[in-house]
């Protein structure tokens, strides 16, 4: 303690005797306004802290639940075992790890099935079903992507129908759509305005998923603060920082509201598709997510990549699944080797964190395997899921949607 701040400790403890406060508010609010009327001697006490060395550490004593394994069977409905890369003629499949690698992982954290949902499409789908799910069905389950490259073809909408018909004989069990649509793809795919989410040309392709009870998984819109600026008022803003493709704030971008009406209307025009809307369909706003799963019988939502949300909300959450317990699938967006998204490396503590999350009452921890958390400063509250709903959520929401002829709920 210098000098200076011994005085300014000496002038609170007299205005505290003073006065009818405490010694330790006094002391507290004091030097600041102090330090503010002269502006000099204040460097040492208000050392400025650049954000990203700031971590906290929480001084809380509560319990630590572990949960190393799912009390049922799991099937982690939203992984990303690989991807394509690249585009056109040099796409080629990306395997983020082996099924060697995923295997003991599973095992260990009670997953029963992984669903590979950017299996890609044409002849990339059948080498990512070839080596992911055909040698062990019982554990690899992988979805098929539109081939977007295609739209410039007058004929896109027949194609891709019969794409999804192509994919169901290959073994795809799935259809997923990235945030692309309505973000990203362009008329002249990477060129020109942007594409609707219920652009009609994709009509016969919701239709064929729905025919060939293929679910389709569907990634619409973002955190509501990706479509703000990237300022001190973004919750975000490390975030963003990090990532600033993921901002679409400005130029052309739809609104996440326009994205979500868009999305809405397509799973309203086919009653008969079954649609997954990904990362709770908005996740912030869980309200307006029970208005549209109350209005259309045919929608679900998946928890992956937001139990930073569901958590920070617990009451209202546990609500939710209270009352969707038959509409909502686990999964985790896990992503081998994904260390740019600390939210999402497969692994254990992964996989620990949303256990911890669905099954205990335990408070204010991380949620994600990260010092600093990687999708906003703040920590969560464990719901503690009855086992019926677990039951549900782990794995009999998902089997129905997939077809699974023997949901495993016991072991
Ligand atoms: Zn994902």
């Amino acid at each position: 303690m210098g000098g200076y701040n011994r005085r300014q400790w000496l002038t609170g403890l007299v205005k505290a005797t003073v006065g009818a406060v405490g010694a330790a508010s006094a002391v507290a609010a004091q030097p600041r306004r102090e330090s503010e009327m002269t502006g000099k001697d204040s460097a040492s006490e208000t050392k400025p802290l650049a954000l990203v060395d700031y971590q906290p550490r929480s001084m809380l004593h509560v319990p630590e639940t572990k949960v190393p394994r799912a009390a049922f069977p799991a099937i982690d409905f939203h992984t990303h075992l690989s991807w394509i890369e690249g585009s056109g003629g040099s796409a080629r499949v990306f395997n983020a790890a082996t099924r060697a690698e995923a295997l003991p992982v599973m095992d260990r954290k009670n997953v029963r099935i992984m669903v590979d949902l950017t299996g890609g499409y044409g002849p990339l789908l059948d080498e990512t079903i070839r080596y992911w799910q055909r040698p062990q069905p019982d554990r690899f389950i992988v979805f098929t992507e539109p081939w977007y490259g295609k739209i410039v073809e007058p004929n896109y909408p027949q194609f891709q129908a019969d794409q999804i018909e192509s994919a169901r004989r290959m073994g795809a069990k799935g259809l997923k759509i990235l945030k692309e649509l309505g973000l990203y793809l362009r008329e002249q795919v990477t060129s020109g305005k942007l594409v609707k989410i219920d652009d009609q040309r994709f009509d016969p392709m919701w239709e064929a998923a729905g025919a060939h009870r293929m679910p389709v998984a569907i990634h619409i819109s973002d955190p509501e603060a990706f479509f703000l600026p990237t300022d001190r008022f973004n919750e975000r803003y490390e975030e963003l920082n990090a990532h600033p493709d993921w901002s679409f704030y400005g130029k052309d971008f739809p609104s996440n509201m326009e994205l979500q009406e868009a999305r809405n209307r397509v799973i309203a025009r086919h009653p008969r598709t079954q649609f997954v809307a990904l990362h709770v369909g908005d996740s912030e706003n869980l309200a307006y997510i029970s208005q549209c799963l109350d209005r259309y019988p045919n929608m679900h939502v998946d928890i992956a990549a937001r139990i930073g949300e569901l958590g920070r909300q617990p009451r209202t959450a546990r609500k939710f699944f209270d009352k969707y317990q038959d509409r909502i699938l686990f999964g985790t967006d896990a992503t081998p080797h994904g260390l740019d998204t600390p939210q999402q490396i497969f692994g254990d503590e992964l996989y620990e964190i949303y256990y911890r999350f669905l099954e205990t009452e335990d408070e204010y921890f991380d949620y994600a395997p990260a010092t600093i958390p990687p999708q906003g400063r703040w920590r969560i509250y464990g719901i503690g899921l009855p086992e019926a709903i677990l039951r549900k959520v782990y794995y009999e929401n998902a089997a129905r949607l997939l077809g699974l002829d023997h949901p495993q709920s016991s072991k």
